[in-house]
């Protein structure tokens, strides 16, 4: 049986970190080896998810991000979390296409990308008190691995 494994990383809300977030999942998950598609879902969840906190909740303020991964069985479970603006009406929010930020060239098009490249999906917020997103995906490769 597969031993459960965890990591946590506290970054700076500066859009280069986007990256460095993708990296670090990406070589968190490697050992579940994933196929090159499972990589590339699991990387465009976790920078929407990031991009969200950096440009929504911290609106390009200084604050601090904090990512949280859990690898156990053949089960990948993310958590991004801010303490920013929170989100004041989240079933619009994560309706495809709505946006807060047109003017930005946002499409409105996150949440959507993170319900449909990861198994699961949940999202807790409060205004002026933070977000956070909780995504899991199963690893399908990692199945025979003991
Ligand atoms: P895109 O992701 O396509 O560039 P977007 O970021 O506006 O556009 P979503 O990622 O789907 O679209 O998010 C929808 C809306 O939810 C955002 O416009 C914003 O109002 C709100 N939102 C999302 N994440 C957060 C967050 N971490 N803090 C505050 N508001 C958020
Ligand atoms: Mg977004």
């Amino acid at each position: 049986m597969s031993i459960r494994n965890e990591i946590i990383m506290d970054f700076s809300s500066n859009s280069e970190n986007e990256s460095l977030a993708r990296t670090v999942i990406s070589a968190f998950v490697a050992r579940l080896d994933p196929t090159l598609e499972e990589l590339a879902d699991i990387k465009t969840a976790v920078s929407e998810a990031v991009t969200n906190a950096i440009i929504h909740g911290y609106e390009k303020q200084p604050g601090m991000v904090r990512m949280k991964a859990v690898i156990q069985e053949n089960v990948l479970s993310i958590e991004i979390s801010d303490q920013g603006a929170g989100i004041e009406n989240l079933k619009r929010a994560m309706e495809p296409m709505y946006t807060s930020k047109p003017e930005l060239d946002r499409s409105g098009m996150g949440f959507a990308f993170m319900e449909a490249f990861m198994d699961e999906l949940e999202v807790e917020s409060e205004v002026g008190k933070g977000t956070v997103i909780r995504m899991k995906k199963r690893i399908y490769s990692a199945i025979h691995i003991s």
